[in-house]
């Protein structure tokens, strides 16, 4: 007679025996090729494909899982584009168009501290009529507030996309040196306190999907440009992928592939090295013909993580979000937005194809916070932060207010079996009491 705690219920599922050789490079740490990555996109064993990225995962952070206390703050939501997915723009004049002075910044940043919090998350659209001059001081606003209290607070802020607007509005964007107008305007930032850059405005690095739905917004080499040199520059960077529209699933590989040559890079300046055996991993993807850097995979048992600590400075993607797209509400209505599986399938796809991320997180404002939990078990090994305000994309027309409390994420990450780690921008561990924190080194 079967139990309902029999093995044999328990392993129902059939597994997929073409994933083997895919388990088998996992097991000792090598990269996967794109066509591989197709491979655990079309398996019907999602649950192996799962397994098998939580156990890189629990290698990379045996035991933890990762959350934040942080205030988002969208400055404005006026914006020179219309991308067909977004919600959240407005033009000057519409009902509902907002742009916060520095006044109003500075009781943000007020609110921060007061609530122990230790980033402020700023993004914004494209405001046509904005002067230059309002970034840095909206920067330097939050550091003279964050000084009188005497205390602490990073400031991750401004997407690629608004990097490359800024270096337009400041005069300094050239055509033949893009990335020296870049530079010039990070530079200025970095002065006035950006700690580091969220990964917002990569959405699908295809020129036909851009094309098709972001009309007017940077393409992947801009994107890529902005972070490189926040990189060289000694600034720590982010990365999404928004998938789930009208993108395939190749696009999405092609997308996490760009990425992980891109960190290859920045952790070949960091001083890490790697195997010059992967160099003709790409296969026959049509324009991915770069394999100048070596492969340098972190998912090994002796890999060393970068930390923003090591001697040799910051300058690396420290996460990859992938981000669903939800429909409602977007010129993409129509469509139907991507599947529970689909989620927790691209998750740990991420998680696998992007072998030197230190970390990739489900962003539970967009995932929900029981998928993020679920998606502690697929790859994920961070839930984001308390946010309290998340103005950009809202999963089933909710209100502007999302917040959630300590003790919930808490809860959702013991309840998946880890030990819930306060960690700040840098995923350096926090320790605290009450309000009051500090970086403890570990
Ligand atoms: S996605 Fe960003 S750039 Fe596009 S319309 Fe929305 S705010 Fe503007």
């Amino acid at each position: 007679m079967t139990t309902l705690a029999s093995p044999t219920l328990a392993r129902s599922t059939k597994t997929d025996p073409g994933l083997e050789a895919i388990r088998a490079k996992i097991l000792a740490g090598q990269r996967l090729s794109l066509e591989e990555g197709e491979l655990l996109y079309s398996t019907p064993d999602v649950w192996s494909v799962c397994e098998l990225a939580s156990l890189v995962r629990d290698r990379m952070h045996p035991g933890v899982a990762y959350y934040n206390i942080n205030r988002h703050l969208n400055y404005s939501n006026v914006c020179a584009l219309s991308c067909k997915f977004c919600e959240f723009f407005r033009k000057k004049d519409e009902d509902g168009a907002y742009t916060r002075d520095l006044d109003y910044i500075r009781a943000e940043a007020q609110k921060a501290i007061d609530s122990g919090a230790t980033e402020m998350h700023i993004v914004g659209g494209l405001h046509p009529y904005l002067p230059w001059d309002y970034y840095p001081d909206m920067c330097r606003a939050i550091r003279e507030v964050v000084d009188k209290a005497g205390s602490e607070l990073h400031i991750k802020a401004f997407t690629a996309v608004e990097i490359v607007h800024l270096a337009k509005i400041a005069k300094k964007f050239k055509r033949d040196d893009r990335k020296a107008g870049i530079r010039w305007v990070l530079q200025e930032l970095k002065d006035a306190g950006l700690g580091s850059l969220p990964g917002g405005g990569a959405e699908v690095f295809d020129d036909r999907v851009h094309d098709e739905a972001f009309k007017g917004k940077i393409r992947h080499d801009a994107w890529l440009d902005v972070h490189t040199v926040a990189h060289e520059l000694g600034l720590n960077t982010n990365c999404t992928i928004l998938y789930g529209h009208i993108e395939q699933r190749k696009d999405r590989l092609v997308h996490m592939d760009m990425l992980r040559r891109a960190q290859d890079q920045a952790l070949a300046r960091l001083g890490y090295t790697g195997d010059p055996d992967w160099r003709k991993y790409s296969g026959e993807y049509e324009g991915i013909d770069d394999n100048s850097v070596d492969a340098i995979t972190l998912t090994r048992e002796d890999s060393k993580l970068p930390h923003p600590d090591m001697a040799s400075g910051g300058g690396y993607f420290q996460t990859i979000t992938p981000l669903p797209f939800f429909p409602d509400g977007s010129e993409l209505e129509n469509l139907y937005g991507p599947s529970g599986l689909e989620n927790l399938r691209t998750l740990a796809v991420a998680r696998l194809m992007l072998d030197n991320f230190p970390h990739t997180k489900a962003f539970w404002i967009m995932q929900t916070l029981a998928m993020s939990q679920l998606m502690l078990k697929a790859g994920a090994d961070d839930i984001d932060g308390t946010v309290v305000w998340y103005d950009i994309t809202k999963v089933g027309g909710q209100t502007t207010h999302q917040e959630t409390t300590v003790w919930d994420l808490e809860r959702a990450i013991r309840e998946a079996g880890y030990e819930p780690v306060e960690r700040d921008t840098l995923y350096r561990r926090v320790e605290r009491e009450g309000k009051a924190w500090r970086v403890s080194i570990r």
